[in-house]
């Protein structure tokens, strides 16, 4: 049976099934046929963060951040670049602390910027701070295993 690996569409959020060998063939939504994989971070809410969490099979990498926080804007390129690049050994996505505050505080979000890779819907890592995009691609890297 072939390999399958589930991924969330990061427009109406449906869970694509999608042959495992065929994630990096630029698979599309079969729905609304956005492409699953675009290189942009999705942007998280507390209505979806569940759903991207628990349905995606592909490792999860959160950006907690906020409009007003100046460091998190510095690297908001960086998070970017390094979703383009990684994509689609893991999901790249980033949640307003200021506007989906249930999800802040369940992960205890005391300072921002905050990353965090989840794999099948469990904390795997943790970095509280900026970095730039040599040590952010490392420590993404790293975190995946
Ligand atoms: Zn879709």
């Amino acid at each position: 049976m072939p390999d399958s690996t589930h991924v969330v569409c990061p427009k109406c959020a449906g869970t694509i099934r999608v042959p495992s060998d065929r994630l990096s063939d630029d698979p599309k939504c079969p729905r609304c046929r956005t492409p699953l994989f675009n290189g942009r971070p999705v942007e998280l809410t507390d209505q979806n963060f569940d759903r991207h969490l628990l349905k995606n099979d592909v490792p999860i990498v959160v950006d907690f951040w906020a409009p007003w926080c100046a460091p998190c804007r510095a690297m908001a390129p960086a998070f970017e670049q390094t979703a383009a690049r990684l994509e689609p050994s893991a999901r790249f996505a980033k949640l307003n602390t200021d506007e989906a505050q249930g999800i802040a505080a369940r992960y205890a979000i005391r300072s921002i910027p905050t990353m965090i890779v989840f794999k099948g819907g469990q904390e795997v890592a943790r970095q509280a701070g900026a970095m730039d995009p040599r040590s952010l691609g490392a420590w993404v890297s790293r975190s995946l295993g």
